[in-house]
């Protein structure tokens, strides 16, 4: 059977190793390729941050491009350097997925800032090195794969809460374990993000992965170190973190397709993005209302 979000819950140690254990097995893969792999991809998710974080070319359409270097330079009246980190960090790898540069796609390139914003954004305020970060980012993925077994990671089958809900719920896992929690702990952090995504819908101006998903990657970053933080603090999920994947499925499956990246509804049909949409493509947004 393959492992649940239940499984992981009871294992004894780290849920990454649990997680790697699984892989090798399915892929017959070596223990060290797999984490060479994951080396990898972390340098790629940093490589993302550190251009990020000094560009404000604009993306494809031109609505973002500027806003990670505009946080990260900015002074910080609520002097919360944590907060501002992983914020300006998800952000900065988002506009480089705006503007076609390397990220690494975390479930998907839509939501590939949260991951990294929030284990690179920790890590970098405790002075925790890269390295740490590996069977984390391992657990992350696991939980990636889980949630996938279940509903299809896609604004466009899902809504955004399958794509960004997927995200934080990794991110929250992963930074749980870098800190130190148990397997419990990490898998409740992940429910406790995912369920406080449900409802999410996907409506980006344009059909753009720019507006609301740059910012999105900032706020959900943030929302996935709380869940880590309550979670580490011996707060669980309510609901078992399973039957919140569950949830999640159902929801994605009664959410109208104008809300899952059709560019029918929500934000893509207000009139700023009819106007942008015009100018852009010379033609009307398809939305369900006009
Ligand atoms: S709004 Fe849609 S395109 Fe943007 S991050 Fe969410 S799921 Fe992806």
């Amino acid at each position: 059977m393959p492992l649940s979000l239940a499984d992981l819950t009871r294992v004894k140690g780290p849920a990454s190793e649990a997680v790697l254990k699984e892989e090798l097995e399915e892929t017959g893969l070596e223990r060290g390729f797999v984490l060479g792999v994951m080396k990898d991809r972390l340098k790629v998710m940093r490589e993302a941050i550190e251009r990020g974080l000094k560009s404000d070319a604009p993306s494809v359409a031109g609505m973002v491009g500027w806003n990670a270097k505009t946080l990260w330079e900015a002074a910080d009246p609520l002097e919360a350097p944590l907060l501002k980190r992983v914020q300006a960090y998800a952000m900065a790898v988002n506009e480089e997925n705006a503007r076609m540069g390397r990220i690494v796609a975390a479930p998907t390139a839509g939501s590939a800032g949260t991951v990294p914003g929030a284990l690179f954004g920790v890590a970098d305020h405790l002075g925790l090195p890269d390295e740490k970060l590996v069977m984390p980012l391992v657990l992350a993925a696991g939980v990636a794969k889980i949630i996938s077994r279940q509903v299809y990671i896609a604004g466009a089958t899902g809504g955004c809460q399958a794509e960004i809900g997927a995200s934080a719920a990794m991110a929250a896992a992963a930074v749980t374990e870098l800190l130190g929690g148990s397997a419990e702990a990490s898998v409740h952090a992940a429910a406790l993000a995912l369920q406080n995504t449900l409802g999410l819908v996907c409506d980006p101006v344009g059909g753009y992965v720019e507006v609301p998903c740059v910012m999105r990657n900032g706020f959900f970053s943030v929302h996935a170190v709380s869940a880590a933080q309550q979670a580490l603090a011996g707060i669980r999920s309510f609901i078992p973190p399973d039957e919140v994947v569950l949830a999640l499925a159902k929801i994605g499956r009664l959410l109208p397709p104008e809300l899952k990246e059709t560019g029918k509804g929500g934000l893509a049909c207000t009139p700023t993005a009819r106007r942008v949409v015009a100018e852009l493509r010379g033609e009307e947004a398809e939305c369900e209302d006009s």
